[in-house]
């Protein structure tokens, strides 16, 4: 055989070249070397042990802890002509036997396995027998005992390396920090091996963060710019999922709900409907979307705050797998920041680790409050150095800031002067001079303060309020029913210190927004839309979800170029020559009569 790893990605694959460092990680592992590899999601880590698996001796092993997925990931390798296949608990006794007859007698080149089995002695057994290509663990930051997705069963896999020292490892992960990295390379006894750092930065998502006003209606204007896409929204608690989910249906789209405490068999419905079909939206809590990997999600909406910069890239990371434009939009508010706040300080936890709490919300709200690029603030919290992307919300309508300083010195005085007992209400009611059974009460009439603010309007203040609070120059006291009160911080500008320098709630006229980030599908292609539902068609007759047939990205480029030969169709990146076989005339067919 003459196979280079060039030629299979482009004859097997369809691919025309590779991605950054795949080249050097699949030339690392088909030589029999270790690797390390950590590549944001998307960034093509399942090429990285396909093809030296294709390109060594013997049957690759898999270990993924997902599976779910299995399942379409061994469709879509048999879809390209690849003896693949997968051993879990859904496999009934006899099918399982078969499969492992033919990972022993040599006639598989991948096989997919969940680590428990991995690590049974009857498996063991398997891979004494049979010729093992090379061992690649997927998500391999479960081994992190620190990390939220920690599996047990992953400390054993440093076994394979006692038991068959020749074979060669790759691990992979899309978690990003340093200390998660050390503890990979540790606990699997990778210290040999070479580590491949890939860029974290996502070019094809555009983020997109806005203040919450209206929320239901903020979402409804963003999803109309994604008509019959596929989006995953979340939302903080199971009746948000639920209202929201109804709202959306609705509004007239498709939309399913998922949480914890839904059934595990309308759970499992939903999610196969959501991987399936075409233009679904899941409205979930953060319980979904571990081990999606569907690639043509083209939004992830956030309806409440994350806890962290980095639930935040994981969970927006989720979207434009396949590299096509996707949009990560989120709407919060400062109730949200209170919220957790007081959900951090209010846990269980020793105060050291309140304190980590507070302060990856802090950047996560830093992020949310950026007047400079979103991309930059993004890389440069995984220690990546970037320029501004022009891709972002920020980049493309920068927003306006004033010199707030006057506006936080009336806000803060009042604060003060009302003796650091009330809520906001009061406080800007205070402000604008109202006059209510409240005021009254307490004289507040008769303060220096009372109407000071009355020049703008009750919007304009709870901005203010936010960004005070946001800034940690106001805090809100929870265990005095949400009273604000002043911080250290806020001394300095009180004296006139400090300038205070502020986001203005409209950026720039609302048209301009929209028809620069419009992503409106409406004017779609009518070949690429004829072309989605003979995919859709072909893959239900199949029963596997429709991207493995063939991707948003490849049928975008056939209806572009609208090839008429064989030849032609060839040319596009996605057809492999299986698919070319399998699909070639069809697909020539539907761009003829389009
Ligand atoms: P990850 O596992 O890193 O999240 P995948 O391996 O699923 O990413 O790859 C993401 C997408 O990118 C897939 O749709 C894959 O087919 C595509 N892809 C990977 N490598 C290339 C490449 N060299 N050229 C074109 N597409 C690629
Ligand atoms: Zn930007």
């Amino acid at each position: 055989m003459s196979d280079t790893p060039l030629s299979l990605l482009n004859r097997v694959f369809g691919y025309p070249a590779f991605r950054g460092e795949q080249a050097a990680i699949v030339d690392t592992v088909a030589a029999g070397g270790d690797a390390l590899v950590l590549m944001p999601t998307g960034g093509g880590k399942s090429l990285c042990f396909q093809i030296p698996a294709l390109l060594r001796e013997g049957c690759a092993v898999v270990v993924s802890p997902l599976i779910a997925l299995m399942q379409d990931q061994v469709a879509a390798l048999k879809e390209l002509g690849i003896a693949a296949e997968f051993l879990n608990s859904s496999l009934d006794g006899a099918t399982a036997a078969q499969v492992e007859r033919e990972f022993v007698s040599g006639q598989l080149k991948l096989l997919y396995v969940a680590p428990e089995r991995l690590l049974t002695p009857r498996f063991q057994s398997l891979l004494e027998q049979a010729r093992v290509a090379l061992f690649a663990i997927d998500e391999a930051h479960c081994v992190s005992q620190w990390g939220h997705d920690f599996r047990p069963e992953y400390l054993g896999l440093s076994a394979l390396h006692e038991r068959f020292p020749e074979v060669p490892r790759i691990a992979l992960t899309a978690t990003a920090d340093t200390a998660t990295r050390a503890e990979i390379l540790t606990r699997l006894d990778l210290g040999a091996a070479r580590v491949f750092v890939a860029s974290f930065d996502r070019p094809n998502i555009r983020y997109r963060i806005s203040e919450k006003s209206d929320p239901r209606r903020q979402l409804l204007d963003f999803l109309g710019e994604h008509k019959c896409e596929a989006g995953i929204v979340y939302c903080s608690t199971r009746k948000k999922v639920e209202e929201t989910a109804d709202a959306l249906k609705q509004a007239g789209f498709t939309a399913l709900p998922y949480h914890g405490g839904m059934d595990n068999d309308t759970r499992r419905r939903h999610q196969e409907k959501f991987l399936r079909e075409d233009g679904v939206i899941m409205v979930a809590t953060l319980a979904f979307g571990m081990g999606i990997d569907k690639p043509d999600v083209r939004f992830v909406a956030h309806m409440d705050l994350p806890r962290s910069v980095e639930g935040y890239y994981q969970e927006t990371g989720r979207a434009g797998r396949d590299g096509e434009p996707a949009e990560a939009w989120m709407a919060w508010g400062l109730q949200d920041v209170v919220t957790q706040r007081r959900f951090i300080d209010e846990g269980e936890a020793e105060d050291a680790h309140k304190r980590v709490g507070h302060a990856k919300l802090d950047a996560l709200v830093g992020l949310a409050e950026a007047a400079s690029c979103r991309r930059v603030a993004l890389l440069s919290y995984f220690g990546e150095a970037s320029q501004p992307c022009g891709n972002c919300d920020v980049c493309i309508n920068p927003p306006i800031l004033w010199d707030g300083t006057e506006a936080a010195q009336k806000l803060l005085s009042a604060v003060y002067r009302t003796g650091q007992r009330f809520g906001a209400g009061h406080v800007i009611d205070v402000l604008l001079g109202k006059t209510t059974e409240k005021i009254d009460r307490f004289g507040h009439g008769q303060l220096s303060v009372f109407g000071i603010g009355a020049g703008q309007t009750d919007k304009v203040w709870r901005a203010v309020l936010r960004q005070l609070v946001v800034r940690g120059l106001l805090e809100v006291d929870h265990s005095a029913f949400g009273a604000l009160k002043l911080t250290p911080a806020a001394r300095p500008v009180l004296k006139g210190e400090e300038t205070v320098m502020l986001r203005a709630i409209e950026a720039r006229p609302a048209r301009s927004r929209k028809t620069r980030l419009a992503v409106d599908h409406s004017d779609e292609d009518p070949l690429f839309l004829a072309l989605r539902a003979w995919r859709r068609e072909t893959a239900n007759q199949k029963g596997v979800p429709a991207y493995v047939i063939l991707h948003d990205a490849t049928l975008r480029e056939i209806a572009a170029r609208r090839p008429a030969t064989r030849a032609e169709l060839g040319e596009i990146a996605g057809l492999g020559t299986k698919k070319l076989e399998a699909y070639g005339e069809a697909v020539l067919a539907v761009v003829k009569e389009g």
